[in-house]
């Protein structure tokens, strides 16, 4: 049971989360931000915890803020009953800003100003650094529409540093944004988009839409101040989309007076005039007081390119009494430029120069907050931190680019290497197989053939002799069997080198006696056996004839002088189906027993019935 308690007790609050998601959705979209904060809202309020609701009431008041004050002004008199029940006292620097950011939106700067500088210092005391990053963000920002440029720096920059040390980077590149836009104000446009730039690349990878938007929405505005009119159009137009898809009323009506401005730049008054009406319609919702005057400055702009000189002037004057009561330098300038076009169009030449004379005073005043020495060192210190920063991500990016590269190059190499290796090894199993082939028909014909002569050997004849005789129905063959004369004696005499010349000299005669035997071969020593295709005895005998004389007519004078080289030969024909070899092969080789005895060098046949047969004898007498 106490264990249990224990979990239970610290098992974290489920409004943390949802104020946690609410914070970033926002970011996103607003309205998934708002739907998210008022879950927490009501998740604090069903399990009780003061601090959580009062989180949740502060995120839900910064999204009325700028949307509708009355809401935003209730829900902070609810923050402020709970106050007293909070643990977190810094709270109320969160209340204080949210505060300021109603005030702001409707116009009233210098009391938002003194507002953020009670948050900031409440956020300071309570040594809350979140609160701190917030209530600076929203002065440093404020500072800068002002025209004090180097307050506004200082809060802004002091912002983006706390955001990085609570690890929030998109807040800290919200703060970036800020940077930026004091630089834009200053007329450092340049540097303004540059940063701009940067942060909308992070903005739009890390899916943070409405923030996209509003970057956008101010490279437009650097665009539109550097006069680069089709980048400014490209940028409104793009921010434009983006708030239409995602609902956000406000995104769009930035967007439409960034347009109209374009448009009144081309000298396309009328599309400007549409266009600022609609975003007339969609601000009647918004409390934002410097938007609307915006708006009339541009419609001043519009009408009077239109030569509706009244109606021009009632707009400007509009614009300018809002701005004047926000004191936004800037803002004001251009008023009075325009003012002062309008009065002189209309040949009012006495207001004309009073309104150029006002802008002058306006802009000597900017031009002096601007080349005020602490603006001009802060800004060399932050764009030195930032390059230094840039530098940095540039260095990291450039070496995991290179170890990239590497890694492809090593790969490339192994893959090459590996590919020329597989090759080799697929040429020389090509190789190995070749020579196996070749080595295993060479083994297989090695097995076949007699080495000294190179015809076939004992082994091959007699299985080859096998499959002839004993296969029925082959036809029927001659066997031929030869044998040197007195052989013994020549090896005796000239020593078995010699014999073995002979005996290839006999080979090749006997190739040359017979045409087209079915096999020849040495059986072993000095005998030889042809086999012919014949069934008749006494063509076989001629055959025998052939050979002997074929081996008579050998020239051994090259060996010896005082010697003739002669051959005997039995003859027979085998029956297939009823010879065997052995039967065969000693008909033949009593044939050849009869030749010898004969005298040698002459040929007998015997047949398979009739008992040995003496033939003619021939050549030996
Ligand atoms: P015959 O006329 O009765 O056949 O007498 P021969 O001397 O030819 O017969 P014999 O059987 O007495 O001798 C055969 C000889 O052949 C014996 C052996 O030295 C010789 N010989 C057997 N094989 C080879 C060989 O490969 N090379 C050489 N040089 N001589 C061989
Ligand atoms: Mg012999
Ligand atoms: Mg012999």
């Amino acid at each position: 049971m106490l264990l249990a308690f224990g979990a239970a007790a610290q098992a974290p609050h489920p409004a943390q989360a949802l104020i946690t998601r609410a914070i970033a959705a926002s970011r996103v979209n607003p309205e998934d931000g708002r739907r998210l904060a008022e879950q927490a809202l009501e998740r604090a309020r069903a399990e009780p915890d003061a601090d959580l609701e009062l989180r949740a009431l502060l995120v839900l008041c910064e999204h009325y803020a700028e949307r509708e004050h009355t809401t935003a002004q209730a829900l902070l008199a609810r923050a402020s009953a709970l106050l007293p029940r909070a643990k977190r006292g810094s709270l109320r620097a969160g209340m204080l800003s949210c505060e300021g950011e109603i005030q702001e939106a409707l116009g009233e700067n210098a009391k938002a100003l003194a507002t953020y500088e009670r948050a900031v210092s409440v956020a300071e005391a309570e040594g809350d650094e979140e609160m701190l990053a917030n209530a600076a963000y929203l002065r440093g920002w404020l500072r800068g529409v002002l025209g004090d440029y180097a307050l506004g720096l200082i809060d802004l920059r002091r912002a983006m540093a706390l955001y990085e040390k609570l690890a929030l980077p998109e807040h800290a590149r919200t703060a970036v944004n800020g940077i930026a836009t004091v630089y834009n104000r200053m007329g450092d446009y340049a540097q303004a988009q540059h940063y701009y730039e940067q942060t909308l690349k992070a903005q739009l990878a890390a899916g943070t839409q409405r923030e996209a938007i509003v970057t956008l929405y101010n490279i437009g505005r650097t665009r539109e101040n550097l006069r680069q009119w089709d980048g400014a159009r490209n940028d409104f137009a793009t921010a434009l989309e983006m708030s239409r898809r995602l609902g956000y009323a406000r995104g769009e009506a930035y967007a439409l007076r960034g347009l109209a401005s374009v448009d009144n730049a081309q000298g396309n008054a009328r599309l400007a005039l549409q266009r600022l009406e609609e975003a007339q319609r969609l601000h009647a919702r918004l409390p934002d007081a410097r938007l609307r005057a915006q708006i009339e400055l541009q419609r001043g702009i519009a009408l009077r390119l239109l030569k509706r000189y009244g109606e021009s002037v009632a707009a400007l004057n509009n614009a300018l009494a809002v701005f004047r009561g926000a004191d936004s330098l800037a803002e004001l300038s251009a008023t009075h430029a325009a003012l002062a076009d309008t009065y002189a169009e209309m040949g009012d030449w006495r207001a004309a120069y009073d309104h150029q004379r006002r802008l002058k005073e306006g802009a000597d005043r900017l031009h002096a907050r601007q080349i005020d020495q602490r603006v001009a060192s802060l800004k060399v210190e932050f764009d030195t931190a930032a390059k230094d920063k840039e530098n940095a991500l540039l260095l990291r990016e450039k070496a995991a680019t290179e170890a990239a590269l590497e890694q492809q190059r090593r790969a490339g190499r192994l893959q090459a290497v590996v590919i020329a290796l597989a090759a080799l090894l697929a040429s020389l199993l090509a190789i190995l197989a070749l020579r196996h082939r070749r080595t295993s028909r060479q083994m297989r014909a090695l097995a076949m053939t007699d080495e000294l002569t190179g015809l076939s050997n004992r082994r091959h004849l007699l299985t080859q002799l096998a499959g002839m005789i004993e296969k029925s129905g082959a036809p029927p063959c001659a066997l031929l069997i030869a044998d040197l004369d007195h052989f013994k004696p020549i090896n005796d005499a000239y020593g078995h080198l010699i014999g073995d010349e002979v005996l290839k000299a006999v080979a090749v005669a006997l190739k040359g006696a017979v045409r087209e035997p079915v096999l020849l071969g040495r059986l072993g020593g000095e005998e030889f056996l042809v086999v012919l295709p014949s069934s008749d005895l006494e063509a076989a005998r001629h055959a025998g004839e052939r050979i002997r004389e074929a081996v008579a007519g050998i020239d051994a004078r090259r060996w010896f002088k005082h010697r003739t080289l002669t051959i005997s030969v039995g003859v027979t024909v085998a029956q297939p189906g009823v010879d065997t070899v052995s039967a065969a092969l000693k008909r033949a080789d009593e044939a050849l027993y009869a030749a010898k005895a004969a005298g040698r060098n002459c040929v007998r046949t015997r047949d398979q019935q009739a008992p040995l047969r003496l033939a003619v004898q021939r050549g030996a007498a």
